[in-house]
């Protein structure tokens, strides 16, 4: 054997090897970028837990994703954190404290002696918190919501510190979860928990949504303010395609006075989308919300069942087609120094929701170019990409035979969103002009008129089942605060006494 290795190395000519090698150095040295840091926000206990033999979400993607993510060597590009659970407490910030306590007691064994009819198929959901086939309840499931929130709220946390310009959590995104029910997969909502968070510091957040349901629970959270924009693209199809919400025309609330009117986008589309159609809608959209809302920070849910060949999904994206969001929204944030918060979300052919997030990963990090499209030789569970062959980019474009959406289609969404943008910031040209961040006196001044236009809009708000109250109640706490109010109370609060105020 030991003269077999003998003579095959002999054999190869030495700079075929060396090229090999130097090819292998160059394509792996993965250094942080330039001019701005990404953190990297996961922690491995969320790795564990299982939805059940049938259920389509497989927490195995998040292993895949991460086997990925570090075969190609691209955590040298970031910051890593592994982050807390959050506690009961943490959570109660937005979801309701009887769900929470439901959600922290139950398990498969007691949730049946606790509630019989749940013994039976439930069909989508059941009347229970929203548990039954769905949602299920599963051993750790109140440790599985926990680790996966505490990675978004700790990377919203690292943004509004300064440590962190791009902040990456695949394992949260859970956008279907309201107040006080579980719905479609999702059972605590991070996003809404870490969208909160930057409130403290951000006036305006957009949250922009492309997985393939749409971004209800988000959207739900903060229908009643103009502290949040919600854009989400997504499959529409009221009758057969979950959730049944989000068509073009549901823009905000419908009272005049309510500050969230027109602070909604829904996109909604046709099976078959493709990556051109999908990319011209998108930056048509989000160029026209950047340049008139003008939000101070981003967050994206990256949900990958709206690649092709996605089990519950319908689209034709491709990896590439897919990470052009994240390519526009790193491009816009860096280049305008504003933070990013990146979060995962569905996708439910785990190897592609892999692929699709290792990909953005190297967006994130400007690596892109550096990755070698053939997986890397030496990671773990290289064998569950085989189906495709071994390349971060397989042809999954050409899935669904037919683009149902027309042209048509894609003109008609693009005029309501023009038309609906004019009447935010008092009715804005219709070309929406850029405006230039050089311009820090009018910015100045705009910031100034924006808080005097929310104090004054809060005051009024109504609250659609939402984080509205809870937003407005911060805002007001953190004005007492500013005015010394309430200086010295703050330190010893908690965060639920925070929210219901300490003598409740
Ligand atoms: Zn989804």
């Amino acid at each position: 054997m030991a003269q077999d290795i003998v003579e095959e190395y002999n054999d190869r000519p030495t700079f075929t090897y060396s090229a090999k090698l130097d090819n292998e150095i160059r394509n792996n040295a993965i250094d942080k970028p330039k001019g701005y840091r990404v953190s990297w926000h996961h922690n491995p206990a969320v790795e564990k837990y299982h939805f059940g033999q049938l259920h389509p979400m497989k927490v195995w993607r998040l292993t895949l994703t991460k086997s990925l993510i570090m075969g190609y060597n691209m955590h040298h590009g970031m910051d890593l954190y592994s982050p807390p659970a959050l506690t009961k407490e943490d959570i109660a910030a937005f979801h309701k404290e009887d769900y929470v306590d439901f959600l922290s007691v139950a398990t498969p064994k007691n949730i049946v002696e606790m509630y019989p009819e749940l013994a039976q198929p439930t069909g989508y959901s059941s009347s229970v918190y929203g548990v039954g086939d769905d949602c299920p309840i599963f051993d750790g499931l109140f440790e599985y919501c926990s680790y996966y929130s505490g990675a978004s709220v700790d990377a919203a946390r690292k943004l509004i510190s300064g440590q962190s310009d791009v902040a990456l959590n695949w394992t949260g995104g859970l956008h279907h979860a309201k107040k006080g029910e579980a719905s479609g997969f999702c059972y605590i909502n991070d996003i809404v928990l870490a969208i909160l968070e930057l409130l403290y510091h951000h006036p305006r957040v957009l949250y922009i949504d492309i997985d393939v349901h749409h971004g209800d629970g988000v959207e739900q959270a903060f229908w009643s303010t103009d502290r949040v924009f919600c854009v989400s693209f997504h499959k529409y199809d009221r009758e057969v395609f979950f959730p049944g919400t989000g068509p073009l025309d549901s823009t905000g609330p419908m009272h005049p006075e309510n500050p969230g009117r027109n602070h909604t986008i829904n996109v909604p589309l046709n099976d078959g989308i493709t990556d051109q159609d999908y990319a011209f809608l998108f930056d048509t959209v989000i160029g026209a919300v950047t340049r008139t809302y003008d939000p101070s920070v981003i967050v994206l849910q990256c949900g990958a069942d709206s690649l092709g060949h996605d089990r519950l999904g319908c689209f034709n994206l491709n990896i590439k087609g897919h990470g052009h969001c994240v390519q526009f929204c790193t491009d816009y944030c860096t280049k305008y120094k504003k933070p990013l918060l990146v979060l995962g979300g569905g996708g439910y052919t785990p190897r592609n929701v892999a692929r699709a997030w290792a990909h953005e990963t190297s967006i994130a990090i400007g690596a892109a170019d550096k990755i070698d499209s053939i997986l890397p030789e030496d990671m773990p569970h290289r064998e569950a990409f085989r189906k495709e062959g071994m390349t971060l980019f397989p042809n999954l474009g050409g899935w669904k035979t037919q683009n149902l959406n027309t042209r048509a289609d894609i003109e008609r969404i693009i005029r309501s969103v023009s038309e609906q943008l004019r009447y935010i910031r008092g009715a804005p040209s219709v070309q929406m002009n850029w405006i230039p961040r050089e311009i820090d006196t009018w910015r100045e001044e705009a910031e100034r008129e924006h808080q005097a236009r929310r104090m004054e809009k809060e005051e009024k708000m109504e609250d659609r089942d939402g984080a509205g109250g809870l937003i407005a109640q911060r805002s007001r706490r953190k004005e007492l605060e500013r005015t010394g109010l309430m200086a010295g109370n703050i330190g010893n609060m908690k965060t639920s006494e925070f929210m219901t105020g300490p003598t409740s």
